[in-house]
């Protein structure tokens, strides 16, 4: 490799040595003998008959020679009749050609000079950035002190996990049964979920060295270098004997394949191609094991999935509500936390935290015990985490919220709250706050459906109605000009909803049971029939719900007093408000 770097370098050397040495002897072919004189002068041994031939061109000097063949330059007039004077003289002339081809070349050969150098320093940054690019930072701890224990939920992922301990310590005992080992894992999930807590607690107790990248590291603008990184990668981790690879973010090298022939994805495939022949290239005895994590198994491309790749794939999933009491409580394990502080309430109150946010809910409270001098982390300091995390901080200064702001708010939030109780009992409302938050926020209802693994449809539609409740209570007080833009996220939240029951859960039957995802997959798309019948169910459900909050006028206004009094009302109060015989 070397040897033909620096043949490259010779031959370059020697081109611009060659071309030097040719621009310089056509130069003084042309002009080194070359007398400079004035025109007067010229003009003189014109007169003179001293002159034999003028080689004319169009160039600020000409040249001449004299009839003693000395060769002499001279300011070119310009004139246009000066080669007929010249002619009438006697004086032959040649137009010119040699002194424009000099010059031709002579412009070819700095252009060439130029060009090379051009080249050259280009062809040494992408050396040298190349170089720089082609070793990717690792993580590589060895034997991380994560363990299984460290790591609450998510039980059955755990436990295939756990298996691959064995497989990495003592890869022989297997391989005497000719099993074929796993190479590849494929954790796949909502981010937070502790997939890289996985990677880590498996390399921790199987005592080897653990290699963390991102997916996003390998690709990169010059085609190449990501498959060199990936190269390299795998080279330290066999330098190390066994070891854990773990790649974040698999889906930025792994993604299907588009079938474009551009740049970017002429990189990733062969990003891709080098990882899976690095992969294919180690053997079951080698004791090395690549975790892959994603948040979408869909995306990735079947070549990865293939045997012998990635082909165990375990779901990390959003704890549920047991799994978050465990989070908690190891989050709580090394905190002073008050004895009366309900874990298993917070736990309720969570629904959708990752353990991720979960760990942060915990830092937060703590963060608050410490600034409030305080013995313990109290509830208090938890559900005001729980506003931070949630809606970011709440705002300290609230004096400069109008009193309309707040009525806005309340009645907004009131709609939610009563369409929630009124058309999804088994829900629970669990807190109310027109407190706006620093993520911009108005307020929030903290609306909790039922922890069930599937959604039936009416509870979709509730969602959406649910949703709705906000702009429609709006529109109810303060009139159709003067619904605000506070709605912004309910109408995302709701469109989203309904998007998914159109095009994944083949909930709405004009649209029938395609899955429209995958149908735009293959580029067969219809998106005006789902708009059509998405606009016409959004609009009945806001009809509907139009209608339930101007008959239980009452306590929507009932809820919005008590919130612009109290601003953050729970479940307990809401409900006393409600009172269910007043429903209509
Ligand atoms: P992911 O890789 O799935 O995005 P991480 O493993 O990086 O998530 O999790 C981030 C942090 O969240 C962890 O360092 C840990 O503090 C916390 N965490 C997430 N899930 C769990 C869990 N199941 N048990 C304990 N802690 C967790």
């Amino acid at each position: 490799m070397n040897k033909i770097l620096n043949y490259k370098k010779l031959i370059i050397f020697l081109s611009i040595l060659t071309i030097l040495t040719v621009s310089f002897v056509i130069y003084n072919m042309n002009n080194s003998k070359a007398v400079k004189i004035s025109y007067t002068e010229f003009l003189n041994k014109v007169q003179n008959n001293e002159v034999s031939t003028i080689y004319y061109s169009e160039d600020e000097f000409i040249k001449f020679i004299t009839k003693d063949n000395r060769t002499f330059l001279t300011e070119n007039p310009r004139t246009f009749d000066f080669k007929e004077k010249m002619l009438l003289k006697g004086v032959s002339v040649e137009e010119n050609s040699s002194v424009p081809i000099a010059n031709t070349i002579a412009g070819i050969v700095s252009f060439s000079i130029i060009a090379i150098f051009i080249i050259m320093i280009a062809q040494k940054k992408v050396k040298s950035s190349s170089a720089s690019l082609v070793s990717v930072h690792y993580d590589s701890e060895n034997a991380t002190s994560v363990t299984f224990q460290n790591i609450a939920g998510n039980e059955e992922a755990k436990e295939s996990i756990s298996e691959l301990v064995d497989f990495i310590q003592n890869p022989e005992k297997y391989s005497r049964f000719n099993v074929r080992l796993p190479r590849g894992v494929i954790l796949y999930g909502p981010p937070g979920t502790g997939k890289t807590l996985m990677a880590k607690a498996l390399a921790s107790e199987a005592k080897v060295p653990f290699f963390a990248v991102n997916g996003s590291d390998f690709v990169q603008v010059y085609v190449g270098v990501g498959a060199a990184r990936i190269r390299d990668l795998f080279k330290k981790a066999r330098d190390k004997g066994k070891a854990v690879i773990f790649i974040d973010e698999i889906d930025a090298i792994g993604k299907k394949r588009s079938g474009r022939a551009d740049g970017a994805s002429d990189e990733r495939d062969q990003t891709l191609n080098a990882l899976l022949s690095e992969m294919s290239g180690f053997k079951d005895s080698q004791g090395i094991i690549v975790i892959a994590a994603t948040n979408r198994l869909d995306v990735l491309d079947e070549a990865l999935l293939r045997p012998g790749r990635f082909d165990r794939h375990i779901e990390i999933n959003l704890p549920d509500v047991k799994a978050r009491y465990e989070i908690l409580k190891l989050y709580s394990h090394k905190r002073p936390v008050a004895k009366d502080v309900d874990l298993f309430k917070v736990a309720q109150m969570t629904p959708y935290f990752s353990g991720a946010k979960l760990e942060n809910l915990m830092n937060e409270a703590a963060i608050l015990a410490a600034k409030d001098n305080a013995d313990f982390i109290t509830f208090e300091h938890i559900d005001k985490a729980f506003n931070i995390v949630v809606a970011g901080f709440e705002k300290k200064e609230r004096s400069h919220i109008s009193e309309l702001d707040k009525k806005i708010t309340a009645f907004h939030e009131a709609g939610h709250a009563l369409i929630s109780k009124i058309i999804a009992p088994e829900n629970s409302v669990k807190k109310i706050t027109i407190i706006p938050s620093t993520k911009g926020a108005g307020g929030y209802t903290l609306n909790i459906p039922q922890d069930k693994m599937f959604k039936t449809k009416k509870d979709l539609l509730n969602n959406i109605k649910i949703a709705l409740g906000g702009r429609a209570a709006e529109e109810i007080i303060f009139g159709k000009d003067n619904i605000t833009t506070g709605a912004y996220s309910d109408l995302q939240h709701a469109t989203n909803t309904l998007i998914s029951m159109a095009k994944e859960f083949g909930m709405i039957e004009e649209i029938g049971l395609l899955s429209y995802t995958l149908m735009e997959s293959h580029n067969l798309i219809e998106s005006t029939t789902i708009i059509k019948h998405c606009r016409e169910i959004i609009n009945n459900a806001y009809s509907e719900v139009v209608n339930i909050l101007q008959n239980n006028f009452n306590l929507l206004e009932k809820i919005a007093l008590v919130l612009i009094e109290k601003e953050t009302i729970f479940e307990e109060e809401l409900e006393k408000i409600i009172c269910y015989e007043n429903l209509k």
